[in-house]
């Protein structure tokens, strides 16, 4: 089974600054734990959660944007025992690593220097974690270095596509992954650049030979937010036939065998 865990389900920065939907981004337990996009908050929902961040063996960071980014060094921290011993892989964006004409680089040297290994890699390149492998997917996003991915597993593939305007190649990508979860940041026509909206979403699945089981809907904006993410989730399933869920903090989706099943966990007391 492949476990995915939600800290979070907020993107854009109205959303990050007032915190009505958390932004810690995702978990994800294969054969290896996995941390994707640790934003605002990462690092508390973890524990909220109970997902040991020291347990992590790699963080995956798709852009330098604040959203996606912020906790990175300290989950790197977490992976690290403390910045005390070589361990983990860090997967991430170009801008991530050095930075670009308005962002300083989101992870220091001091922290670069513990990672076992360092991947900046460009779409279409593959990289091997543990028994699964990762297929670097590319975007069209104001951070023109940002990275998605399609997870290779034993149960599918499980595609991930962050921050990025629709393009008719994402189909190429995504077409036929088992699970896809999507940055679908706007309502109906309500759509802005760089960020893909329900009416994307339908129209990327519509044209899908190969539709997903499911769609999880995650970084949810402002004008999402209040559009009411739930209607818009249904309004995807009626008209492409495929099970659409949005995510929040304490979303788990099990990927297994014959199904995929969700559930949303509580929050442990004691944070
Ligand atoms: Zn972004």
């Amino acid at each position: 089974m492949i476990e995915i865990t939600f800290l979070g389900s907020g993107g854009g920065r109205f959303i990050t600054i007032t915190q009505f939907r958390s932004t810690g981004g995702f978990h994800i337990r294969a054969s290896r734990n996995v941390y994707v996009d640790p934003g605002p908050g990462a690092l508390v929902r973890s524990w909220r959660y109970k997902l040991d961040p020291r347990k992590l063996d790699v963080i995956f960071v798709s852009h330098r944007h604040v959203d996606h980014c912020n906790d990175v060094e300290v989950m790197i921290e977490a992976m690290t025992g403390g910045a005390l011993k070589k361990r983990g892989v860090l997967i991430a964006s170009k801008s991530v690593i050095h930075g670009d004409e308005t962002h300083t680089p989101a992870v220091s040297k001091y922290h670069l220097d513990v990672l076992e290994s360092i991947h900046i890699p460009e779409p279409g390149s593959r990289i091997a974690i543990g028994e699964e492998e990762f297929l670097i997917t590319p975007t069209q996003h104001s951070d023109p270095t940002t990275i998605g991915f399609r997870m290779k597993t034993r149960y599918g593939d499980i595609s991930y596509i962050p921050d990025t305007a629709y393009f008719d190649e994402l189909l190429e990508w995504h077409d036929g992954a088992r699970l896809i979860i999507a940055a679908i940041t706007r309502p109906r026509d309500m759509g802005i650049p760089y960020h893909l909206s329900t009416d994307d979403a339908v129209e990327m699945l519509k044209n899908m030979e190969h539709k997903p089981d499911a769609l999880v809907m995650s970084h949810i904006g402002m004008k999402m937010h209040f559009a009411n993410p739930y209607k818009e989730a249904k309004y995807i399933e009626t008209v492409t036939g495929v099970k659409t869920y949005v995510a929040k903090e304490g979303f788990r989706v099990m990927v297994e065998k014959n199904e995929i099943a969700v559930r949303t966990l509580r929050p442990a007391r004691f944070i």
